[in-house]
């Protein structure tokens, strides 16, 4: 490990502050360490591996198509990305899919049809869109424009034009800033995620949706964090009862490998025609082998599994020392504790719990088909750790 650890400083950019842990192999959400060390993993690869690590239907699936062809670029038909596109224009309720490699990827594409759309329908001074203090959208220079938080933007300025952020559950402020702009499109997460695991107030959900439909504006939801059963429903809008116009997913859909997906509904399903985007990887069979593997086995039955555990998991959380709130929605679970959560996770991997932080709160994404012991085991560990 200190061999490798090195290595890593030598020639990996320095982006990330790795925890102390080599992660060497795993089965469902236990992974063992380079010592043998067993953990539970209650962050899936931040909300990926949704069916857990290994797991045997998704390596099934995976490997037949890694037996059978592994890329063919989108010159050509292949089974497994129609199938899947199929797949999730069933389960949402949009009519068509493009698919990417990632959460930024699915974003950008789902900002390159709003801007078209208004281009064509209002004119080309209409591109603004709107996104959410405190949101996170990506980080490529366009979906780090869209993402409302200074901290990512500082020393890469310009970034592109046409975004706007309004405050979260201010309707008002939202009416105000549609009412002074040229606005395309409204973007917004139902839960922010890497904001802190903030569920957005139906009644504000509710609000930018009517005023998107009366004035024809876009709504995008971001579905990377919160899609593909996460919050117990297929999509977290689900939870809202409104429909938007385009949904950009990832992180869950492929099962652990990357793909991402940008949904198009009723209004936007033209709206990109030949030469307008493209993607060499996007849809490649693999991956989408994978995500068939996974998302078809999320039907009512799964969601209300999810549903039940999201129950044990507030249950046990609740009025815990150390433990000030909890937050989030389905298997996305954020906890304020009393000490900093970045030291809880440290302890809590000593103890034997991978966990996740979001803003100031320890954050749980754990693979959705965790079973109910080994979920209770860590939330034992966690509630513990928060305790001493
Ligand atoms: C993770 C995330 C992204 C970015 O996804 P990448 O795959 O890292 O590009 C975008 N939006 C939300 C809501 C996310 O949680």
């Amino acid at each position: 490990m200190s061999g490798l650890k090195q290595r890593d400083k030598t020639y990996i950019a320095n982006t990330y502050s790795r925890f102390d842990v080599e992660i060497v192999s795993g089965k469902g959400s236990v992974v063992y360490d380079a010592n043998g060390k067993r953990y539970i993993d209650m962050g899936s690869g931040i909300g990926v591996t949704c069916f857990g690590i290994a797991d045997d239907v998704w390596v099934k699936a995976v490997t037949e198509q890694l037996d059978k062809v592994q890329h063919t670029s989108n010159l050509y038909y292949t089974e497994p990305c129609v199938e899947l596109a199929e797949l999730l224009c069933n389960a949402s309720g949009m009519k068509k899919v493009f698919f990417g490699n990632s959460g930024a990827e699915a974003n950008e594409c789902a900002i390159k049809v709003a801007r078209k759309y208004a281009a064509e329908k209002k004119g080309r001074d209409c591109f603004n869109i709107i996104t959410l203090e405190n949101s996170f959208h990506g980080r490529t220079v366009t979906t780090l424009a869209a993402t409302g938080q200074d901290v990512f933007h500082k020393d890469f300025q310009p970034l592109t034009q046409g975004f706007l952020h309004s405050p979260a559950n201010d309707l008002d402020a939202m009416k105000k800033l549609v009412a002074e702009n040229k606005i395309a499109a409204i973007m917004i997460e139902c839960v922010q995620g890497e904001g802190g695991v903030n569920p957005l107030i139906p009644e504000f959900v509710k609000g930018i949706y009517d005023l998107a439909q009366a004035q024809d504006i876009l709504l995008i939801v971001d579905e990377v964090q919160t899609g593909n059963g996460r919050t117990g429903e297929m999509y977290a809008y689900q939870n809202y009862g409104i429909t938007p116009d385009i949904v950009s997913t990832a992180k869950g859909l492929g099962g652990g490998l990357p793909l991402g997906a940008t949904l198009l509904g009723e209004k936007t399903e033209f709206v990109l025609g030949y030469g307008d985007h493209g993607s060499t990887y996007g849809g490649n069979p693999i991956a989408c082998a994978g995500a068939v593997s996974v998302i078809g086995r999320m039907n009512k039955e799964f969601l209300d599994s999810v549903k039940a555990k999201s129950k044990l998991v507030f249950e046990t959380l609740a009025d815990s020392k150390g433990i000030e709130s909890v937050s989030g929605m389905g298997l996305m679970i954020g906890i304020k504790t009393e000490k900093p959560a970045k030291e809880i996770v440290i302890k809590c991997i000593e103890r034997g719990v991978l966990c996740l932080t979001a803003k100031d709160k320890v954050r749980l994404l754990p693979a959705l088909n965790i079973d109910e012991a080994t979920l209770t085991e860590a939330l034992e560990i966690i509630k513990s750790v928060c305790a001493e």
